[in-house]
């Protein structure tokens, strides 16, 4: 599988050892991960249970307003001092879906909307077994660019500290991919 490209960004595999593990019981990663995934992802990385902080919420998604997640995103990287933060979405999501929406609400509602409308034109020019996969890769992105709205993880991430990434995993086929930005598509 080699590099494929949609838009400002690409995607590429996911090797087990991207992030090296440290082999002991520190929690050096954030995992943020979304609830109806049915497959314990974070086994795709080889790193111990113990070297991740797990978050998971309807469509692994970054909320503005969303207490829990904000707390948690501000303590791992203030006070765990975490060196990466992953944002991991999957293909056949029910909730990050391009072709319907439905039950979901108030700003996970709009949030998806709103990504859904800005791209909707590029995804229309996709096969339409497309449509919501590279909407779930969509969703992941997006959810960086919340990340870099917190001051906390801006400085982190300005020091040399902290990393973001994106993650795609299928379970039909056990392969993750990563999303790569371009530059100017991080702002
Ligand atoms: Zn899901």
């Amino acid at each position: 599988m080699g590099k494929t490209r949609f838009g400002k960004f690409e995607t590429a595999p996911l090797n087990p050892d991207f992030i090296p593990s440290l082999h002991e019981p520190t929690q050096q990663i954030l995992w943020i991960g979304c609830s109806d995934s049915g497959f314990q992802e974070t086994t795709i990385l080889d790193l111990l249970p113990d070297e991740m902080m797990v978050h998971r919420n309807i469509g692994n998604m970054i909320i503005e307003g969303d207490l829990s997640c904000e707390t948690t995103v501000k303590y791992a990287v203030t006070v765990l001092g975490v060196r990466h933060i992953v944002v991991c979405g999957h293909y056949g999501c029910q909730i990050v879906k391009a072709t319907s929406r439905d039950g979901l609400q108030g700003p996970w509602q709009s949030k998806l909307d709103s990504l859904h409308s800005t791209n909707k034109d590029a995804i229309s020019q996709l096969p339409e077994t497309e449509h919501d996969r590279t909407f779930v890769q969509l969703n992941v992105l997006d959810q960086l660019r919340s990340l870099r709205q917190f001051p906390e993880v801006v400085d982190a991430a300005k020091s040399g500290n902290l990393q973001l990434h994106g993650i795609v995993y299928d379970t039909h086929t056990g392969e993750a991919s990563r999303l790569l930005e371009d530059v100017e598509a991080r702002i």
